[in-house]
């Protein structure tokens, strides 16, 4: 375990963090291929840097410019400000191994925002990119169009932010920006989209940072800054409205009262780290911009458990905080091999005026030592667990999807103890358990049954 990185940032308990990657330019999102290879020299990742590049990661952990300055005006790395817009979105059509990605670009004196989608023969390296859509006006400073994603029907969904200055158009049906466009992947229109002959799959969205499809719920979950107040976590559904500029909270899973800079998320739903945090969702707020410390706001990212319907249960855990003196934070996020990743986007190097600062981490789960714990929380253990069929589980728990107490400590529910199946259960005879009624009191206990 590094100790340098764990004073720069604590981490939950059960965990340790690695620097995998330093020097990038403003690393903003982060991609997995679908299928990694074992191959050393084989694309493991890909970084959008914002000032326009997108670098490549092999399993050996090496970077590769995969394309660089997309951008077709001069970035001024000025933050807060104009310096905070640029090549953010990114996203891998997993047949192809072609890239989504989108950014702001200058035309007769205006900022617009575009899509593209590029190619490469080896994954290392572009070789050609066309435009999917474009002409949809932006500034220089914010709120442009942000994270892209392909759903589980196969098209291609995009974060537009509402360009800051006139937020009314989050509403107006006939503007694309402030909203979630759905189309497909050459960028015309599905037939089954909720308007005729219309991209936007939902509307009144601010600025829509991050996107991540939840397998249990084959749902789209969006995270949108709010203004001083009230960044959100919504479940996307067709047609609707989700309120901006009147309000952040209409049809919000998840609000924070005082804004932290909200900016991506994701679902540990591919074993990652260990069972227990099956189905959680992970949330980066980067804090103020170029905010030096830890930070009252943000620099951080949370984690919390929603219901099986989607909607949030209202409480979260602090999972990564930046502890040190500089500007470091983290803004993209995406579950990889072996844990959560994330990038930093400033990284360690003092004063603004800068380049190549940025660095990749990796969280993962520390195996715990022999005998600290009694019952491992494991699918296969769940799946023998016997609470399900108990008197004592009612509706929050079985909303919740709580059962195997012995592993994972008392429930959060309010409860009535209605008799406890423990006794008859083959993990309570396998562990020698005793006691019982864990949901309630936690902590399993072993002894001679
Ligand atoms: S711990 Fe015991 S009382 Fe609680 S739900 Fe499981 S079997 Fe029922
Ligand atoms: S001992 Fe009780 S809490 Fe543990 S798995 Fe069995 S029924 Fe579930």
């Amino acid at each position: 375990m590094d100790e340098e990185i764990h004073k720069l940032w604590w981490v939950f308990p059960g965990f340790k963090i690695e620097k995998m990657i330093t020097g990038l330019d403003l690393p903003v999102n982060l991609a997995f291929v679908k299928e990694p290879t074992s191959k050393p020299e084989d694309v493991l990742l890909y970084v959008t840097e914002l000032y326009g590049n997108i670098k490549a990661i092999t399993n050996d952990w090496k970077v590769h410019t995969y394309a660089e300055n997309l951008l077709n005006y001069e970035p001024n790395y000025e933050f807060p400000g104009t310096g905070e817009s640029g090549l953010t979105g990114l996203c891998i059509e997993p047949e192809s191994g072609d890239l989504f990605v989108s950014m702001i670009y200058e035309e007769d004196g205006e900022m617009k925002n575009q899509l593209l989608r590029t190619k490469s023969k080896d994954g290392l390296k572009m070789h050609s990119k066309e435009t999917i859509i474009k002409d949809i006006p932006s500034i220089k400073a914010a709120h442009q169009m942000q994270e892209i994603s392909i759903g589980f029907d196969g098209k291609l969904y995009v974060n537009v932010g509402d360009g800051m200055i006139k937020p009314e158009v989050a509403q107006d049906d006939d503007d694309l920006r402030g909203k979630i466009l759905r189309m497909n992947l050459d960028g015309s229109v599905p037939e089954d989209n909720p308007k005729k002959d219309s991209l936007i799959f939902a509307k009144g969205f601010r600025n829509p940072f991050g996107a991540i499809w939840r397998k249990s719920d084959e749902s789209l979950y969006i995270a949108d800054n709010g203004p001083a107040y009230d960044d959100r976590v919504a479940r996307v559904q067709a047609g609707e409205n989700y309120g901006w500029p009147e309000s952040m909270r209409t049809n919000s899973i998840f609000w924070h009262n005082l804004s932290q800079g909200i900016t991506a998320l994701d679902f540990m739903q591919n074993e990652e780290f260990p069972y227990e945090f099956d189905d959680e969702l992970f949330v980066a707020f980067f804090g103020g911009s170029y905010q030096k410390g830890p930070g009252i706001k943000g620099k951080n990212i949370i984690k919390m458990k929603l219901n099986k319907d989607g909607t949030a249960i209202n409480s979260y855990d602090i999972f990564v905080k930046y502890t040190g003196e500089n500007a470091a934070s983290p803004c993209g996020i995406a579950f990889g091999p072996g844990g959560l990743y994330f990038t930093d986007l400033h990284g360690e190097k003092d004063g603004q005026m800068h380049k190549a600062a940025g660095n990749i981490y990796k969280i993962s789960s520390v195996v715990k030592e022999e005998g600290e714990i009694i019952v491992p929380y494991t699918k296969e253990n769940a799946d023998r667990c016997i609470c399900p069929g108990c008197p004592t589980i009612n509706e929050c728990m079985k909303n919740r999807n709580e059962h195997l107490f012995c592993a994972r400590g008392k429930t959060d529910c309010e409860m009535e103890k209605k008799g406890c199946l423990c006794g008859e259960c083959p993990i309570g005879s396998e562990y020698n358990l005793i006691d019982f009624y864990y949901c309630s009191e936690g902590a399993a206990k072993q002894g001679k049954r």
